[in-house]
């Protein structure tokens, strides 16, 4: 459940997700809204979409955000999120990120002294293993679109089945 206890720190508003959060923390590194829509080739009114969660932000655009935000992290230029105390879960829609090797879905910061930033590397809270909070966010926004692609070709897959269902029912022929 979103704003559950188990819910990522960097999530304080409940509607904020990865997607939107990324953004706004990208814009402001970048100098603003118009600076980052410029980066990722867009109309600002579309990126001011995708920020309001009105959107959904294409893979693409996400993913370079992402990189540019940990660049401007590495520089100082962004400030990195304060680490918590609680386990950080990652959620998009209704997917959350996995530890690689057991599936686990809660992650601690290596370091839990240091600022949390996207270059920092997490460790899974079962077993152990690391991996780096953008690639762990990046897989995640991976796994979505084609968690969305399977969901629709299934949905697809329903209605042709209907189809054929109902061309079925039709009175038989007798042979
Ligand atoms: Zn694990």
């Amino acid at each position: 459940m979103p704003g559950g206890p188990n819910f990522t720190v960097a999530m304080k508003e409940s509607k904020e997700t990865i997607y939107t959060h990324t953004l706004k923390r990208a814009a402001e590194a970048e100098g603003g809204t118009a600076a980052l829509a410029g980066l990722l080739h867009v109309p600002h009114n579309t990126l001011e979409r995708w920020m309001s969660g009105r959107a959904q932000t294409p893979v693409r655009a996400f993913l370079k955000a992402l990189e540019r935000l940990a660049h401007h992290e590495s520089t100082g230029v962004a400030r990195p999120m304060p680490a918590g105390d609680e386990p950080l879960v990652f959620r998009m829609g209704p997917l959350l990120a996995r530890c690689s090797r057991c599936d686990h879905t809660e992650f601690a910061p290596a370091d839990p002294t240091q600022p949390l930033k996207l270059v920092s590397p997490l460790v899974c809270g079962a077993c152990g293993e690391q991996v780096i909070h953008s690639n762990l966010i990046a897989q995640l926004a991976q796994d979505a679109v084609l968690h969305t692609h399977a969901v629709t070709a299934a949905r697809v897959r329903r209605q042709n089945e209907f189809k054929r269902v109902s061309v079925r029912k039709k009175p038989d022929v007798p042979s």
